[in-house]
């Protein structure tokens, strides 16, 4: 039988897929499909077919499978930030760890041992960070979120994943940005002044950065900004961003200061940690802190370990570790970055660490040539993964231990595939949930040298 386009089929979502689609069979051809649940009993339509599998949609839900609770969320169907608002939390954790273990399985083909899941303390609120599109929709100017797979933005500005006071604060903005004639970017004619409105709150100190991301420099417009800072006296920076180009990218190339200073401060692991608008920052400040807990554990440090955090970010993760080791040396691209993680051991009194600004693979590189030996090395990349540079001079230095730390299991487990073939083998794989209601999932690994 060949699925047909717009055709309604009965059947059962047996699995659930890394982008959190349910996945059901009709004559043993996959079909993929949105806002299900495991052990859903459903009517589907199918919306497009392809070559091996399919998409459909939820046409009629027969009977709901387990953990199936009702979206809290108005928006939850039309916007691209949650994909699981229709389950609860457990049945959430489950799926997460099912689709980490699948991904080392089918593309690491590595057999670690696999930690439960560990779920986040708040599913809700937790972000300490948004950067809100806005548009000009029937003579107002809104922000919200992307729809799914789009640039479409649906205005919201009560997102339950983010602090309480950035509506307040949204809510105040788009009113006064609209009287000072400030005008939406809009992205199809590249015209227009503001592009993004971006939040960012210290967890534990409660400070607040402001930045509004433009085509164009929307400064001698915003008049408002004491009265702004009046109302929500956290609010102690500030900055635009001018982002002239057409670019999925949000941030421009530099920061100006419009009001108060260039960062906020927050703290984790105890350090005090300023952060700067182009500085990379956990969003999920509590549960990073566990993340880094685990990382640390992983590590098992004996006190005069050379730690070496490739990706360090403001230097979060090694600062967290530096009082266990002899000495730590970070690695970072963003130079705001790697200057707030200076700032950021100066202020917390650590004096055996040192920073450099750099590509991961290039500075790994040399530190190689130059024959540092890592005891432990910390790898935080981005989405994308390690380049082949990066992973080759980490296992030239020969470290003991490697620990990974990703955003992307996918990414992740072909690392450490390469790695495993270099003679550095998975030990242990904890998932850690740091997105609750998103379909991301974090984990962290242990990577042993094995002794010949
Ligand atoms: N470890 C940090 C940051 C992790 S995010 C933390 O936990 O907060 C990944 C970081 O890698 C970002 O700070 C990003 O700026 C940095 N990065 C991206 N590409 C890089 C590269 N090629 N070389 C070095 N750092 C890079």
């Amino acid at each position: 039988m060949l699925l047909q386009k717009n055709e309604i089929y009965e059947t059962e979502i047996t699995g659930m897929t890394a982008e959190g689609n349910g996945v059901c069979r009709i004559d043993g051809f996959a079909v993929f499909v949105p806002m299900t649940a495991i052990g859903d009993k459903l009517k589907i339509k199918i919306v497009k077919v392809l070559k091996n599998y399919a998409f459909g949609i939820l046409h009629e839900l027969l009977t709901p499978g387990a953990g199936r609770v009702d979206p809290d969320c108005p928006v939850f169907r039309q916007c691209g930030g949650c994909t699981f608002r229709h389950v609860d939390y457990s049945t959430e954790l489950r799926y997460k760890s099912g689709f980490v273990q699948d991904t080392f399985d089918r593309i690491g083909k590595l057999h670690p041992v696999f930690e439960p899941i560990l779920g986040s303390p708040e599913t809700f609120h937790y972000r300490n960070k948004a950067q809100y599109p806005v548009a000009m929709q029937n003579g107002k100017l809104v922000c919200g979120f992307y729809a799914k797979h789009s640039h479409r933005i649906i205005p919201y500005t009560a997102c339950s994943l983010h602090p309480e006071i950035f509506r307040e604060i949204l809510e105040y903005l788009l009113p006064v940005l609209q009287k000072a004639y400030v005008s939406a970017y809009d992205e199809q004619a590249h015209t227009g002044e503001l592009r993004h409105i971006y939040l960012r709150k210290g967890y534990h100190s409660g400070e607040i950065m402001l930045c509004f991301v433009t085509r164009v420099s929307i400064r001698k417009k915003l008049n408002f900004l004491p009265a702004l800072k009046e109302k929500f006296p956290e609010v102690i920076s500030i900055c635009e961003s001018v982002n002239p180009a057409k670019t999925n990218v949000i941030m421009g190339k530099n920061v100006t200061v419009l009001a108060g200073q260039n960062f906020i401060t927050d703290t984790m692991c105890g350090n005090q940690i300023r952060i700067s608008p182009q500085s990379f920052y956990q969003v999920n400040t509590a549960q990073a802190e566990k993340l880094y807990a685990i990382a640390k554990q992983y590590a098992d440090f004996q006190g005069n370990e050379l730690l070496l955090d490739l990706y360090c970010g403001a230097g979060t993760i090694g600062l967290s570790m530096a009082d266990s080791v002899k000495k730590l040396i970070g690695v970072e691209i963003i130079p705001q970055a790697v200057e707030n993680a200076r700032e950021n051991a100066q202020r917390s009194q650590i004096t055996n660490a040192e920073f450099y600004c750099g590509d991961a693979g290039m500075i790994t590189q040399k530190l190689a040539e130059q024959s540092l030996h890592p005891d432990v090395v910390i790898l935080d990349p981005p989405r994308k993964g390690c380049d082949n540079i990066t992973i080759q001079s980490v296992v030239n230095m020969q470290p003991d231990k490697i620990i990974m730390v990703s955003c992307n299991p996918a990414t992740c487990a072909r690392d450490s595939a390469i790695f495993a073939k270099n003679n550095y083998i998975t030990k242990k794989v904890k998932a850690v949930d740091l997105f609750p209601n998103t379909a991301h999932c974090e984990c962290v690994l242990l990577l042993s040298r094995q002794k010949d």
